[in-house]
């Protein structure tokens, strides 16, 4: 595996793959990776013939500077791990070259861009965009894997791709949990061990809700019964939202079931975790 830090040096290399038309897949990640990261290397490494992942901790998608701080660094045993499933290429690069001006471009999502995650994390999906955009144009890829466990983004990438005309073929890696059902995710690694047995309530709360849908039960009382299951747990919940799951607009009475998002963030010992599920 080559580890690449520069922008010019990570084309110079893509360029000898294109030229010999290798299928090139890209796996954008902030590090920390773990299982669900290492299933979209694994995803990429089937589909294509050169694999890039991108680590790094990309600052303008951070709304809290606490958040950006506290985000775990684990280099050495990404590096490990990567080598590990055969990526072929780990770009590196510095917080200096990737944002070498002053200039903030900014994007419109339009409605999908203000509401669950975009309303709770002003900036966010302008920051994800804006750095997806820049990977999307130096390394060019053929296919980009994302993870369902941030449905949203998925839904935003998908629009930056339509609006852009990016000749990239978007793929969504279902979710990678726990043997309990706890979604993977580098956040975890911040919470006791006791936080997070506390964190199962997230999972437990979705497919709760999935059932109650299947069932027919109103979204009222369902959204009801998880916010009381949260307070008894006493875990912020910050949304529950069963949406539309590529518009993320509140669903409609003719809404196809195989549409559905149900969707739900919160805090727990001082760390926002969020998750999802998809009806079908
Ligand atoms: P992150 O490093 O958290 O920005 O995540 C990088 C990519 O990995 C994103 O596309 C995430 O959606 C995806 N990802 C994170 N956690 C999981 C998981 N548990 N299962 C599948 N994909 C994941």
């Amino acid at each position: 595996m080559r580890v690449i830090n520069e922008i010019s040096s990570l084309t110079d290399t893509l360029r000898a793959y294109k030229f010999e038309n290798k299928i090139i897949g890209l796996v954008p990640t902030m590090g920390a990776l773990h299982n669900g990261h290492l299933k979209l290397i694994d995803k990429a490494k089937e589909e294509c013939d050169i694999v890039v992942c991108s680590i790094y901790v990309n600052p303008t998608q951070f709304n809290n500077s606490t958040d950006l701080e506290k985000y775990p660094r684990t280099i050495e045993n990404d590096l490990y791990l990567l080598e590990k499933c055969n990526c072929d290429i780990t770009f590196f690069p510095s917080d200096g070259e990737m944002y070498n001006d002053e200039a903030r471009i900014n994007f419109d999502f339009g409605k999908l861009g203000k509401v669950l995650e975009g309303e709770f994390r002003p900036g966010h999906f302008n920051g994800v965009g804006l750095i997806v955009a820049k990977f999307f144009n130096i390394v060019q890829p053929d296919f980009a894997y994302f993870g369902q466990k941030d449905l949203q983004q998925v839904a935003i990438i998908n629009v930056l791709i339509k609006s852009l005309n990016y000749k990239i073929q978007l793929k969504c890696v279902p979710t990678v949990r726990n043997k309990q059902g706890l979604a993977l995710s580098s956040r975890n690694m911040r919470l006791s061990d006791e936080g997070r047995q506390k964190a199962l309530t997230f999972y437990n709360a979705l497919t709760f809700a999935q059932k109650k849908m299947h069932e027919g039960a109103p979204v009222d009382s369902i959204s009801n019964e998880v916010r009381t299951l949260f307070k008894e747990k006493g875990i912020e919940l910050e949304y529950f939202e069963i949406v539309n799951k590529d518009t993320f607009e509140e669903i409609s009475a003719t809404e196809e079931q195989k549409n559905i998002a149900i969707c739900i963030a919160g805090y727990l010992e001082g760390v926002r975790l969020i998750d999802n599920m998809l009806l079908n």
